[in-house]
């Protein structure tokens, strides 16, 4: 295909921009659903294309419709916007000049990125058989701004649902730098919350037989959970659960009235998460009732598994070989247990998601410090291959047409 290595030069000419573009957002981090600063310059970044533009109104979000010159199907683009609430240790120039936020899951990159492959495939409008929605996202972090942006229209801002959408997610650590990993099927879990209070009756130390200890029942739900874990899920369809928190009690000499603990539970498929949703309520109601204590259990879902739709992630893994060459491209043998709300566009529209190696060099991508740390560092020198292969990916999802 005679586009790749014309896209990739238009976007290495874009290069410096999107550093710059890229290390700005970095200086200025936000937090959230609510990100002004940064929807400023992503307006700003666009302005000038000839691009439909719209703006949320619970969040601040920017949905971005280019329309092509030739018919033909509506592909989606995702670049999430936000950052953490992490007081930066780079030491890098442009570190954040915010204290206590940081944009150290690299979705700083996420928008140049995004911006880039905008400004490719406007160059390239012509060419374009249909229309490209570009999403910009806020609150990726637990706000679910994914499915804020669903509720607010994202699928129909181009007229049409999308009959594809990507998104690239770049890593400080784990693989080299240039690298893009993937898998078809499940590629992150579902992240949801377990939250449990055992109540029982108060009473003095000394006599437990005068009051209702929720103490050891507490202690034996969470074993029981374990449990549940090993012997109710099979091996090859795991989930995960973790007890993060634990309170009960203010003396050593007083039996609490009630105990409280809170998990996160993370499964990869919709099956595993129905089952531990319904097997884990009943485990602890069960644990609590054989006690003669009231549980108060709520299993809240949070995110969605993020799950690659086989031919989309196949596609996807096609271009980039071809974009970046074989040996860049790697097959993830298991999905990652961490979570990422592009899940619920996934459950809308047949989606491939990516990883994009950016460790810096001279760091090992076996010991980098990794996303979410204070010392992550991501190397922006990945900006215009990223912009590349979403590029390349929207042009040649819509060549294919809506049956593809
Ligand atoms: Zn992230």
């Amino acid at each position: 295909m005679p586009s790749i290595p014309a896209l990739h030069e238009s976007a290495v000419l874009l290069q410096p921009g999107l550093v710059a573009l890229r290390r700005a957002l970095h200086e200025e981090p936000e937090v959230g659903l609510d990100l002004p600063l940064t929807q400023a310059r992503v307006l700003a970044a666009l302005e000038g294309l000839p691009l439909e533009v719209a703006v949320g109104e619970k969040l601040s979000s920017v949905t971005a419709v280019l329309r092509g010159g030739r018919p033909g199907p509506v592909v989606l683009l995702r670049g999430d916007m936000d950052a953490l609430p992490v007081q930066e240790a780079t030491g890098l120039p442009y570190a954040s000049r915010f204290p206590g936020v940081m944009h150290a899951c690299g979705h700083d990159l996420h928008v140049a990125g995004l911006v880039g492959a905008a400004r490719l495939l406007a160059e390239r409008r012509e060419q374009l058989a249909g229309d490209v929605v570009f999403m910009f996202q806020p609150g990726e972090e637990g706000l679910a701004g994914a499915r804020v942006m669903l509720e607010e229209g994202l699928l129909e801002a181009a007229g049409r649902t999308p009959v594809a959408a990507y998104a690239l997610h770049v890593t400080a650590a784990t693989y080299p730098r240039g690298t893009v990993a993937g898998r078809p099927g499940p590629i992150m879990a579902a992240a949801d919350t377990l939250t449990v209070t055992l109540r029982g009756r108060g009473g003095h130390g000394s006599s437990p037989h005068t009051a209702l200890d929720p103490v050891p029942a507490v202690c034996e739900a969470v074993l029981a959970l374990q449990t549940m874990v090993t012997r109710r899920f099979d091996a090859f369809d795991p989930v995960v659960l973790t007890v993060g928190t634990l309170h009960a009690g203010t003396a050593n000499n007083i039996i609490p009235g009630d105990a409280f603990f809170e998990a996160t539970v993370r499964s990869f498929s919709p099956e595993a998460r129905d089952r531990v949703r319904t097997e884990s309520l009943r485990v602890v109601r069960g644990v609590a009732a054989a006690h003669g204590l009231e549980a108060d259990a709520v299993f809240t879902d949070v995110y969605p598994p993020n799950v690659n739709n086989v031919a989309e992630a196949g596609f996807a893994a096609e271009v980039a070989r071809e974009l970046l060459g074989p040996e860049r491209v790697l097959t993830m043998p298991q999905p990652e247990a961490g979570a990422e709300d592009f899940s619920f566009v996934a459950e809308r529209i047949p989606s491939a998601y990516f990883f994009l190696g950016a460790c810096p060099p001279g760091l090992d991508p076996a010991s980098a410090p990794d996303n979410h740390s204070a010392q992550a560092a991501f190397d922006d020198s990945v900006l215009a291959d990223g912009a590349t292969l979403l590029a390349e990916l929207a042009l040649r999802r819509l060549e294919q047409g809506a049956d593809a």
